[in-house]
């Protein structure tokens, strides 16, 4: 039997990662984070020295990039999270991911990884435009929005850096702004997505949710 596909969009920090993967876990799905591919992008651009405004090589380089449900890959090889998550990484990669043809090679990476975790049962997949380019078939949409104040506060919580709001805020502003103003995949809810806006939900009670409309679902399969 063919799994179920639950794709999770929305903003940096609103929750997106902690709720794909206590969904995934409950669930018995694999989680897929898309973020990470472009991440691993990013990186290699910047090891390479790569001028990030030239769409063209970035996204050449981007054929190297891989990912699957432990994560990115660069030529095969797993790129230890820890690399992925610095905010030069976090900011390169809004930057590039305007990029039409990065998001081009990048797009059947993704529907693959994740057809392959729906034949194996099922997969949570999270990103900015799963629901609405990469995955519409979807059978479950969400996104997550929340208050950036509130987004920024997760952050720096999440990231041990509670000194650093300000600059923080700032870095997710701009986030904001390049990933939902950009013309290819802008972020935003897909017609058919459950939007839910956890700035006064705790992350349990957004699980849960998602779990119950998930298992609604596969009720009704
Ligand atoms: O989710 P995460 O913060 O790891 O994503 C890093 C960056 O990759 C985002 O700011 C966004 O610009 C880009 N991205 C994207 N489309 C996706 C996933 C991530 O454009 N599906």
């Amino acid at each position: 039997m063919k799994g179920i596909l639950v794709t999770i969009d929305g903003p940096a920090g609103s929750g997106k990662s902690s709720v794909a993967r206590q969904v995934a876990g409950r669930l018995g799905f694999v989680n897929l984070n898309t973020g990470a591919a472009y991440r691993a992008a990013a990186l290699l651009a910047l090891r390479e020295g790569a001028d990030l405004s030239d769409g063209p090589r970035v996204a050449d380089l981007a054929r190297r990039v891989g990912l699957d449900p432990g994560g990115a890959s660069i030529d095969g090889k797993r790129v230890p999270d820890p690399d992925l998550r610095t905010p030069e990484v976090a900011a390169a990669a809004s930057r590039v991911s305007a990029g039409a043809g990065l998001r081009e090679v990048l797009l059947p990476v993704q529907r693959a990884a994740a057809n392959e975790a729906r034949d194996g049962g099922g997969a949570v997949v999270e990103g900015r435009d799963i629901g609405t380019v990469v995955l519409p078939d979807a059978e479950l949409k969400i996104f997550l929005s929340a208050d950036p104040e509130e987004r920024a506060r997760r952050r720096a919580r999440q990231t041990g850096r509670e000194g650093e709001l300000d600059r923080i805020r700032e870095a997710i502003s701009r986030r904001d702004r390049q990933d939902s103003e950009r013309e290819v995949s802008p972020l935003k809810p897909a017609p058919d997505a459950v939007v839910l806006d956890t700035t006064e939900l705790a992350l349990e009670e957004v699980v849960t949710r998602v779990l119950d409309l998930a298992n609604g679902l596969r009720r009704g399969a």
